[in-house]
């Protein structure tokens, strides 16, 4: 790899984040936003818009041809590309949260259920949040259909306290090769923790996958930082298909650095140079201020604003599975 790419860097305090101007919120007004939402969620709990689709699996188990994807919810998607069936942050348990009892709940079931998933080659895992690393879901995956796991950095020995083989840990712009298939780690902007003191010890990331022919984007969950998606564009794009978050953006003073909005998600899109966009991120975990029914509006909105085709925007329900 040339030496002008942008690896992590990791400091005393942690892994950075490469824009000069990130800030994370004060300890107040942390505590100021744990609490609230906590409190709402307890005395308001709300209903997620979604619903799921009906979806066996029995054509995904069937095909070995075409490039598929199914949105199973939030960021757990399966992508079929070149005969490997992979999986990105995959959850399929009732709550994103340390403990059972408490955290938040999952609003809307997995659109595939885990009993019918095809055979699972490659786990792409993006960074170790509670709605992005699920222990039990990763167990079951490792216990029954032994994929690789690609992960950033730091986080293989989190793998290995569970003693799950074939893990691999990457840094930003490394590149590993699966059957026909070139896998890229990938510069987002965000952070990571799963406890009080392990803030920023584990890498976060995006992945890219290339096939023969087809180009897949998947952006975990990010922050708008346009010269990190103007870089990925020019070294890795076009991509057919790109997966962006669109949810989890109020209030701005927690949010504005590590999410993005509908609007800054279509300039991720743009910025990469991708043909179709998948909605990601958002109507599965109460995570953020905003109402769960809106982020897909502001993003029919603004592509609406931005003249862009609204084919190439796809709002999915969870099951639901698209050629590409
Ligand atoms: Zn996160
Ligand atoms: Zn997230």
């Amino acid at each position: 790899m040339e030496e002008s790419l942008p690896r992590s860097r990791k400091t005393r305090h942690g892994f950075r984040n490469l824009n000069p101007r990130f800030r994370r919120p004060s300890e107040w007004q942390r505590w100021k936003f744990i609490l609230s939402r906590g409190w709402s969620t307890t005395v308001h709990p709300r209903t997620s818009p979604l619903v799921p689709m009906d979806n066996d699996g029995a054509l995904l188990r069937a095909n070995t041809r075409n490039a598929t994807v199914t949105w199973i919810s939030h960021a757990t998607l399966l992508i079929q590309l070149e005969r490997l069936n992979i999986l990105t942050d995959p959850h399929w348990s009732e709550r994103a949260s340390p403990v059972g009892f408490a955290g938040p709940k999952r609003l809307v079931a997995p659109g595939l259920r885990f009993e019918h998933l095809p055979p699972i080659h490659l786990v792409l895992i993006s960074h170790d949040h509670y709605d992005h690393l699920d222990v039990q879901t990763v167990q079951r995956l490792a216990q029954i259909h032994r994929p690789r796991f690609l992960v950033p950095l730091g986080l293989k020995q989190w793998f290995d306290e569970l003693e799950i083989p074939d893990v691999e840990e990457l840094d930003w712009w490394d590149s590993r090769e699966m059957e026909d298939c070139a896998v890229t780690c990938l510069p987002v902007q965000h952070f990571s923790g799963r406890t009080l003191s392990d803030r920023n010890r584990r890498l976060w990331c995006g992945w890219a996958v290339s096939g023969r022919n087809q180009q897949f984007f998947f952006a975990g969950d990010t922050g708008y930082y346009p010269p990190l998606f103007k870089d990925i564009g020019q070294r890795l794009g076009p991509f057919d298909l790109a997966a962006i978050p669109i949810g989890a953006y109020l209030p701005p003073y927690m949010m504005r650095f590590v999410h993005s909005t509908p609007e800054q998600a279509l300039q991720i899109f743009s910025d990469i140079r991708a043909e179709r966009f998948l909605a990601m991120h958002w109507g599965t975990f109460d995570l953020a201020e905003e109402p769960l029914e809106e982020p897909p509006k502001r993003l029919k909105v603004e592509t609406h604003r931005l003249g862009l085709d609204e084919k190439r925007v796809w709002i999915l329900q969870p099951g639901e599975t698209r050629l590409w």
